[in-house]
Parts: structure tokens; C-alpha cells; sequence
């Protein structure tokens, strides 16, 4: 097994100096998922179907599209770049590749609850593409380490990439271990607990392996948030947040060798243009993530349902050591959001949790299984570069030379929502003050 003695900031430092310790301007990053390009999908779809494909040919499409994905993102400005999860077919499914116990099967998928309150909608939607067409892994024996050589290609693809491309750092996502359990079926362990147990015991091969590679690892825990709506739809929300509680541990189980500082963590509540209407609020998932030990948390933050929810801020402390990386682009629709909109959206956490401890970030993936996306591909640059100018527009204001005892009593009266009592002077400060002014509104 891997251990802590891999890892060596030193090392990274000198090859690829960490974005994490440059804080003099917001930071950029995305969820991690991106359009793929057909010849991608095609191949992955050959390969989750069994039907033969050629290995070479695999790899070497999948170095490919990773070099275009990561110079496509450095283009758009992001720092923290991924493969775009070029060789997977989803972002959980992929396990079955990597693990043992898992077959594929036909187990109706479920649908979430606020689309079942909506059948007219969710079939509408669902004749539209907008439901999974790969096969659902089903656990049906004993979970342990099967293949690692599909990680150690997707590190590979995305070291590579990133050693020629100047300015970003890498991470890698991967599924937690309640997101497997919550979303794959389980015929085989007694429990939930047991079915966790066995997969924190499997994952932590993989999440150990990528941040001993230099890489930033970024786990993916929808089963936080839209676990409520979907698995635990027949439950109330006390027994959801017991079983999240459980989640977290387990994840904190598989964690136990790697740094906090090197893992981050997100949680949505689906990454679909649904009412959303059953979503739990992120105030009652708050205590479970706390406890989490990743040190950035990746939280939706800009879509109609969830954007209120900054306000959360005012009341609740961001742990010590934690970094808050709020959605700032909606990834479930086709508008380009306005720099001025991003920016604005970012400042409200900077004023709240204080400017080095947020990072701009998305709702979700791009491209949350291969082949589809709701977001056009060429909208989804547009996006990321949107997301670029509007971290620009508030490093600008964050990083402005005022004197900060000043600066921060009128940002810490505006982040309360109290109006200032100093009438912004109209010259100097008119371009701040529109953001302002429009922050206080929201
Ligand atoms: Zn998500």
C-alpha cells in the first residue's frame, strides 16, 4: 500500500510549483468533468458494452483529448485544470473497471423525486437524452483492488499535459465511498455500513495513488446532497443525515493517509434542469461536511435553488484549514453568466469567509457522463472564460490598495446586509460601487 513517504511537497514544489500557496487574486477551478469528443465517446461506450476495441488506440485518444482539455482550460484561465474525466463513462461507474465485485446490470436506474413529482416533465426530459444510457455496475461480491492501470494512465495523460502547460496545476477526481454505495446497487454486503466499510477499504488504493503522484485529488460526493432525493427519498431527513454522518467517516477512513491539504471535496444536489424542489437544504448537510477531511469543499452556489444559500455564511464558521470553492457558473444551462454576475457572486463569500479562503468554482461537471452534457461544449468555454474575467473583476476590488481597517468594517457591514452608512464617493469608487450596491440587493 502506499504511504505518506511518496508524497513530498518539496518535489512538487520544485516541479510544479502548487497554485495553493498563491494568494494575491481569486483562484479559478471547475468540478472536473468536460465535454468529451466523439471519438472518445465512442471509444468508451465500445468499452463499457464489451465490445473490442483497440488498446493502443484507447490510450492514445485519451492523451489526446486530456492535452486539449487541459490547454482548452488554460486558455479560458483556470488554474486547477483536470483530464476532464476523458476515460470515463461516468464519474462513479468507471469503479468497475478498477474494482472487483461489481457487474454490470439491468436494475431499473432510479429517477430523483422531484422529477417523480413531475412525470410529464421528467419523460419529456428524459426522450431528450437526459437520462444515463451506460450500464449500472451492481455489487455482487467481495469489493477489492482489481486493475489500477486505468488510473495509472489517467495519471500519466494528465501529468503529461500539465508539465506542458505552464501556469495550472492538476487534479483528479474520483468517486467516494458514498457515492458508490448510495448510487450502485448492493446485492451482496448485510448493510449499507458494511457495503461502505468494504469500499473505503478499496478506494483508498486510488485516492492515495493520486496524491502521491503530485496530482490534487477531488473526490466526488453527490450522495451528500442528492443521495437525499434519490436513495433516501423514503426517509426523513434526520435518518439522511445519520447515513451522511456514516458517509463522511467512511471517506475519512479511506483519507487516512493523505494530507488535507491535497484533497477537496463536492457535493451537489444533481447536476440536472429539474425543479430541485426536494433538495435538501445545504444547512442540514453542513455538520456531515465539517467533519469531512478534505480541506477545500466544492459547493453549488449558483443555480436558482442553491444561490441563496451564501447567506448560510453569515451564521456558519468555516472550519480552521478549510476553503470554501462555491459554484459560481451554472452547469445546468446554456446562459453565459455575466463577468459582472461572477463577480458579485464571489464576493459575497470573500467578504464573508475572507478573500484567501475562497476559490471560484462551478455547480457541477460539464460533462457528468460521456456523451452528455447539458451545457453546449462551445458554451462551456465561454463559461470557464466568463469565470476567469469575473475572478479578475473581484481580485481587483479584494486585492484593491485601501487601507484594510477601513475596508474591512464597510465589507464586514456589507456582508452583513446592513446598508453603509457611507455614501460611496461618486468618482473613485463608482466601478466598486456597483458591484456592491448590487450585492447588497441579492
Ligand atoms: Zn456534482
Amino acid at each position: 500500500m502506499a504511504n505518506r513517504l511518496c508524497y513530498d511537497k518539496r518535489f512538487i514544489a520544485k516541479e510544479e510549483k502548487p497554485l495553493s500557496l498563491s494568494r494575491n487574486r481569486i483562484l479559478t477551478t471547475h468540478v472536473g468533468s468536460l465535454p468529451r469528443p466523439q471519438d472518445v465517446v465512442d471509444l468508451l461506450f465500445a468499452q463499457d458494452k464489451g465490445e473490442p476495441y483497440d488498446s493502443a488506440r484507447f490510450d492514445e485518444t485519451m492523451q489526446r483529448a486530456v492535452r486539449d482539455a487541459v490547454k482548452k482550460q488554460a486558455d479560458a484561465g483556470i488554474d486547477f485544470v483536470s483530464d476532464g474525466e476523458m476515460s470515463k463513462i461516468s464519474y462513479a461507474t468507471y469503479i468497475r473497471h478498477r474494482l472487483t465485485g461489481f457487474e454490470p446490470g439491468n436494475v431499473p436506474r432510479a429517477t430523483p423525486q422531484d422529477l417523480d413529482d413531475f412525470p410529464e416533465y421528467r419523460d419529456k426530459i428524459a426522450s431528450m437524452g437526459a437520462t444515463p444510457k451506460y450500464l449500472r455496475p451492481i455489487c455482487k461480491g467481495p469489493i477489492g483492488v482489481k486493475n489500477l492501470a486505468p488510473l495509472h494512465a489517467d495519471i500519466e495523460h494528465l501529468k503529461n499535459a500539465v508539465s506542458e502547460t505552464p501556469g495550472v496545476e492538476g487534479f483528479m477526481t474520483a468517486a467516494s465511498p458514498g457515492t458508490i454505495a448510495v448510487f450502485q446497487p448492493n446485492e451482496f454486503y448485510p448493510s449499507h455500513e458494511a457495503y461502505l466499510e468494504a469500499l473505503a477499504g478499496a478506494m483508498r488504493e486510488e485516492y492515495e495513488t493520486i496524491v502521491n503522484s503530485g496530482l490534487i485529488l477531488s473526490v466526488d460526493c453527490p450522495d451528500l446532497g442528492m443521495g437525499r432525493h434519490i436513495r433516501f427519498r423514503d426517509v426523513d431527513d434526520d435518518e439522511f443525515v445519520r447515513n451522511a454522518h456514516l458517509q463522511v467517516e467512511a471517506l475519512n477512513h479511506a483519507l487516512a493517509n493523505v494530507p488535507a491539504d491535497r484533497v477537496r471535496m463536492h457535493i451537489c444536489w444533481g447536476n440536472y434542469e429539474g425543479p430541485h424542489t426536494r433538495d435538501i437544504p445545504l444547512a442540514k448537510v453542513l455538520g456531515a461536511l465539517f467533519k469531512a477531511k478534505p480541506s477545500q469543499l466544492l459547493i453549488e452556489g449558483a443555480n436558482p435553488r442553491h444561490e441563496h444559500e451564501w447567506e448560510l455564511w453569515k451564521s456558519h464558521k468555516l472550519p480552521a484549514g478549510k476553503t470554501l470553492v462555491p459554484g459560481v457558473l451554472d452547469t445546468s444551462c446554456n446562459f453565459v453568466e455575466h463577468p459582472q454576475l461572477v463577480a458579485q457572486r464571489i464576493l459575497r463569500y470573500a467578504e464573508l469567509v475572507g478573500r484567501d479562503r475562497v476559490i471560484a468554482g462551478t455547480d457541477c461537471g460539464f460533462g457528468t457522463f460521456a456523451g452528455f452534457g447539458a451545457v453546449y461544449p462551445t458554451l462551456c468555454w465561454m463559461k470557464l472564460r466568463s469565470l476567469r474575467e469575473g475572478a479578475d473583476i473581484a481580485s481587483k476590488e479584494l486585492w484593491a490598495k485601501t487601507a484594510p481597517a477601513g475596508k474591512k468594517a464597510a465589507s464586514a457591514k456589507r456582508a452583513s446586509g446592513k446598508p453603509s452608512p457611507k455614501k460611496a464617493s461618486p468618482k473613485p469608487a463608482k466601478k466598486k460601487a456597483s458591484v456592491k450596491k448590487t450585492a447588497r440587493k441579492r
